[in-house]
């Protein structure tokens, strides 16, 4: 979607870094936010973050933007929020544990979407990688334990998070043949990921049954289907997809299961993403962006587009900076 030209996490972390240093701002690493400090007017004067050490220092603010993302990693907030991914494996980054949510709480903001994340639903088990969903998007399928395919792929990687984990033993595979495999390879995500051991080749369907450990009356079954096209589809949801051509051999095959990327519900925000108090007003100097605040995904799972994590936390800190910065030099009060 939106991406720099690496593709990956570490190409646009690099570039922010780089940012940061060309404009001097100081930055503090290894530091936990554990508190904030805010005035009898509800304005936020400064926080309190923990060292490695364990000793808490202080720094006072003029405004403050949380972009601490949501409560992936907070395993308690999930299961009592989002009870479909209890079981889910977290991807995202474990020091989002919920923190803007619970400040929010304390000082009476009002909060929004809490059932709406970002799940997926080819997350390659053991390696712990992403299998790009461009690979279900250009004629893949999955199917599970048994070799039967058990949805409509084309609905979305983020509830086929959901689906995937409803299947025996929580897992499935994706399959899909030579040129699906060739743009795979241009994912850095699955060079790694088939560098690990993760992609099973097979010569055939004989050997694709062997590594599924399935009937192989079933997976020729199911690869069949994949010739259907428009004017043939039948009732079932799992078959309903329309396929450009029928896979063909030789296939590959991931072992995946549905994982939680990050949630998208959270603090309430304005168009400037002020933080909203529980009538609606926003705080005088609050602000939050990407996970830390309520997303554009509605308030749940299948409301998550491919971009929208990035969108919230990258055009909305960049909102969120300007409407700072305006503050910091108008203040309203
Ligand atoms: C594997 C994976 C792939 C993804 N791919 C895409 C994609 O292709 N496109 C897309 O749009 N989105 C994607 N996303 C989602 C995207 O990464 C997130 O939406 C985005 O990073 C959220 O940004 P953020 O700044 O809100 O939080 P994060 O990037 O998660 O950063 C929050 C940081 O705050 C830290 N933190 C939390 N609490 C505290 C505290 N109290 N004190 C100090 N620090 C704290 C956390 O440790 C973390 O480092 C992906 C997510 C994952 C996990």
């Amino acid at each position: 979607m939106h991406a720099t030209p690496e593709k990956t996490g570490v190409g646009l972390m690099g570039r922010l870094a780089n940012a940061v240093t060309a404009a001097d701002i100081p930055l503090i690493t290894e530091a936990t936010v554990r508190e904030l400090w805010v005035n009898a007017r509800q304005r936020v004067i400064g926080v309190g973050y923990e060292r490695p050490d364990g000793t808490l220092e202080h720094l006072a603010c003029d405004a403050l933007i949380l972009a601490c993302n949501g409560f992936g990693g907070n395993p308690a907030m999930v299961r009592e929020l989002l009870p479909e991914m209890r079981d889910a494996l977290f991807a995202g980054h474990t020091g989002n544990d919920g923190s803007a949510i619970a400040w929010g709480q304390a000082l009476g903001a009002r909060l929004a979407d809490l059932g709406g994340y970002q799940g997926h639903g080819s997350w390659a088990i053991p390696q712990g990688a992403l299998i790009s969903w461009a690979l279900m998007m250009e004629g893949g399928i999955q199917v599970n334990a048994l070799g039967e395919r058990f949805h409509d792929e084309t609905q979305g990687y983020s509830e086929a998070s959901v689906h995937v984990l409803a299947q025996p033993g929580g897992v499935a595979w994706n399959v899909f043949d030579a040129p699906i495999l060739a743009l795979a390879r241009t994912f850095p995500d699955f060079v790694d990921a088939e560098a690990a051991g993760a992609v099973k080749h097979c010569d055939s369907v004989q050997a694709l049954a062997a590594v599924i450990g399935c009937e192989e009356s079933k997976l020729i079954a199911t690869l069949a289907n994949t010739t259907r096209t428009w004017g043939q589809k039948d009732s079932k949801l799992a078959e309903n997809r329309v396929f450009q051509r029928p896979l063909q051999a030789p296939y590959c095959a991931v072992k995946v299961t549905g994982a939680l990327f990050h949630t998208q519900g959270g603090l309430d925000i304005d168009a400037q993403c002020r933080v909203l108090d529980a009538g609606g007003q926003p705080f005088p100097n609050l602000l939050a962006a990407g996970g830390a605040a309520r997303g554009v995904s509605g308030d749940a799972v299948w409301g998550y587009l491919s971009g929208n994590g990035l969108l919230s936390a990258v055009a909305g800190g960049f909102i969120a900076a300007h409407k700072a910065a305006e503050l910091v030099t108008h203040p309203e009060d």
